[in-house]
């Protein structure tokens, strides 16, 4: 495994940020800009994999196995790494074919990823252990990581992004979005903060789960206003888009614009009073945006400012 990636210790910014609504109330906070980690691979994911590969690395692996949707951050991330450490990886995908026209999938194959199609059944036993034992016994010696990057391996990186914005800023409450719950957790863990997640996908045992682990630490709500996981309502996306003229700070719609959106248009239903100071964690994702275009759900000309202002 070529390791140079894993000498490179990236310090993002944290910047003080206004965004003035329609209303003409003015809401200022930070954003933590993960998005600007790495060249190829942004936000939580860098954080959740770093040492996933160090482990691969270190227990002779012969390569990293994972599962995701068809355009997920996480499968290319994951082959991004891979392809820069030269190491093998393996995406067990969400799908009916590998369709060579998708971005994310284009881009994972070309970066080495082997990319193997599982069908909506087979993918909902993605965590279950007689499952994944009868993958592991096609593919040996292969790092099997879950979902999301989630597992202990990512706790130690998402330490550093906690270590890190401690040394960074002073701030009442972290702000982020949540998936698999990983980012969450590793924050809630590592920081003595109270935080904020809004869930992107409504998953009941999840929220059960982090609720009960965190209790009045984390305020954890689905998000209900601007849609369901994936789907973006035209106000999702003009918010997105405004967000990104005001400030400069290009958000896709299912992660971090969705966090924002529910922060900057409906802090109501997030308690979170006027004067308390934010932090938002932007957790990257927008290689998503071009997904989200090849379906449709967003039009390119719309968004190729956006697309021209991302690290990656
Ligand atoms: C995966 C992802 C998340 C969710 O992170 P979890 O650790 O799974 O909760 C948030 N934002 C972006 C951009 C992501 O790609």
């Amino acid at each position: 495994m070529n390791t140079d990636f894993f000498n490179f210790q990236p310090v993002t910014p944290v910047q003080q940020v206004s965004y003035q609504r329609s209303d003409k109330k003015k809401l200022t906070f930070l954003v933590k800009r993960d998005d600007l980690i790495h060249p190829l691979v942004s936000g939580n994911k860098w954080r959740k994999l770093k040492y996933n590969l160090n482990l691969a690395q270190n227990a002779n692996f012969a390569g990293i196995a994972s599962f995701g949707g068809a355009f997920s951050n996480h499968i290319a991330a994951l082959s991004a790494l891979g392809h820069q450490a030269e190491f093998p990886t393996i995406g067990f995908i969400r799908t009916d074919h590998i369709d060579s026209k998708n971005p994310t999938l284009r881009l994972a194959k070309d970066r080495g990823m082997t990319l193997i199609k599982l069908t909506r059944q087979e993918y909902r036993l993605r965590n279950d252990p007689g499952f994944i034992t009868s993958l592991k016994v096609q593919y040996p010696d292969y790092l099997f990581v879950p979902e999301g990057g989630s597992n202990e391996a990512a706790g130690a990186g998402l330490k550093e992004l906690a270590d890190e914005i401690s040394q960074q800023c002073e701030f009442d409450r972290f702000a982020v979005a949540v998936g698999s719950g990983g980012t969450v957790s590793g924050l809630m863990d590592n920081l003595p903060h109270n935080g904020i997640g809004v869930a992107v996908v409504r998953d009941d045992t999840l929220i059960t789960n982090l609720t009960k682990k965190y209790g009045n630490r984390l305020t954890l709500k689905y998000n209900p206003i601007s849609g369901k996981y994936g789907k973006v309502t035209p106000e999702l996306a003009e918010f997105c888009l405004d967000f990104f003229t005001q400030t400069g700070i290009p958000v896709e719609p299912i992660y971090t614009g969705k966090l924002l959106f529910n922060l900057c248009l409906h802090r109501e239903y997030l308690n979170i009073p006027d004067d308390e100071k934010i932090l938002v964690i932007h957790t990257g994702g927008l290689q998503g945006i071009s997904g989200l275009i090849y379906r449709q759900k967003i039009s390119a000309s719309d968004w190729i400012s956006v697309i021209e202002a991302t690290a990656n």
